[in-house]
């Protein structure tokens, strides 16, 4: 495994092995990697020639200060872990090397962010845009793979390779989860013992939501869901929202849209937890 952590480096070797008839396969991740990453890495792995994966914690993307420092870094054990799936190319640039001047790119993208995470983490959006069109930039890849466990963070991605043009596939891989039904996370490291037990409440109640779609209109059911989070005095619910899986719009009548997903995102202590599901 080549490990680079010079943006000029790293683009003379994809470069070089695009020349050679080599696809490209890439990953971009904030590192402590869990299974969930790798799922994304083996698909990339079977699909492409080369596996590139990045491992930066994007500081334009946290709106909140200790959210990053607690983030968990681990450099040591994700390059044990990448070394056993196979991965040829791993990008480990610095805050300078990615951001050598105060950084200007504003990008738009409309109405998919002025919702959920776009209204409850301002300017998060804007930086994983910066941060990941730099990385295709570098990288060039051909494919480059993306968790629905982000799902409007996906949708982002796929209207800036649209509005900018980038040439690379964008391929979305379902949401890993523990055995208890929790999404795997980065930042599940930084719950208690027991609060980890009560986590996989969300998905719990994410299923329930499913399950009773069929007996009342959008409205009520996210009110009931909204007042099941309430009364539960482990969680501090920032939203609960059913939305159109291309607008990321609410919707008003389960006739109105052909696919939807529910999305919530909840405190857990210091913990903030992200998470959707399918509902049709
Ligand atoms: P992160 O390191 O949190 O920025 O995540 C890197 C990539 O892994 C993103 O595309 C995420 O959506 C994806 N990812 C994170 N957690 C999961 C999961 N539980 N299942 C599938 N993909 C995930």
């Amino acid at each position: 495994m080549l490990t680079y952590t010079s943006r000029k480096e790293i683009s003379e070797k994809t470069e070089q092995l695009r020349g050679e008839g080599k696809s490209i396969g890439f990953v971009p991740t904030m590192g402590a990697l869990h299974r969930g990453h790798l799922s994304l890495i083996e698909r990339a792995n079977n699909e492409t020639d080369i596996l590139v994966v990045s491992v930066f914690v994007n500081p334009l993307q946290f709106n909140n200060t200790g959210d990053l420092t607690s983030y968990p870094r681990d450099l040591q054990a994700d390059k044990k872990i990448l070394e056993t799936v196979g991965c040829d190319i791993i990008f480990v640039p610095d805050e300078k090397e990615m951001y050598p001047k105060p950084t200007t790119e504003k990008y738009n993208f409309g109405t998919l962010e002025t919702v959920m995470e776009g209204t409850f983490r301002p300017g998060h959006f804007n930086g994983v845009a910066i941060v990941v069109k730099r990385l295709f930039d570098i990288i060039n890849p051909h494919r480059a793979y993306f968790g629905e466990k982000d799902y409007q963070q996906l949708t982002i991605i796929r209207k800036l390779v649209e509005t900018e043009k980038i040439a690379v596939e964008i391929v979305s891989c379902p949401t890993l989860r523990e055995d208890d039904g929790l999404a795997l996370s980065s930042r599940n490291a930084n719950l208690t013992t027991e609060q980890r037990k009560e986590a996989s409440f969300i998905f719990q109640t994410l299923q329930l939501a499913k399950k009773r779609k069929n007996h009342i209109c959008p409205a009520h059911l996210r009110q009931l869901i909204i007042n099941i989070f309430d009364a539960n005095k482990n969680f501090k619910l920032e939203y609960f929202e059913i939305v159109d899986d291309k607008t990321l719009q609410p919707i008003m009548a389960w006739e109105s849209s052909k696919g939807m997903i529910a999305f919530v995102a909840v405190w857990l202590g210091k913990v903030r937890l992200i998470d959707n599901i399918r509902i049709i």
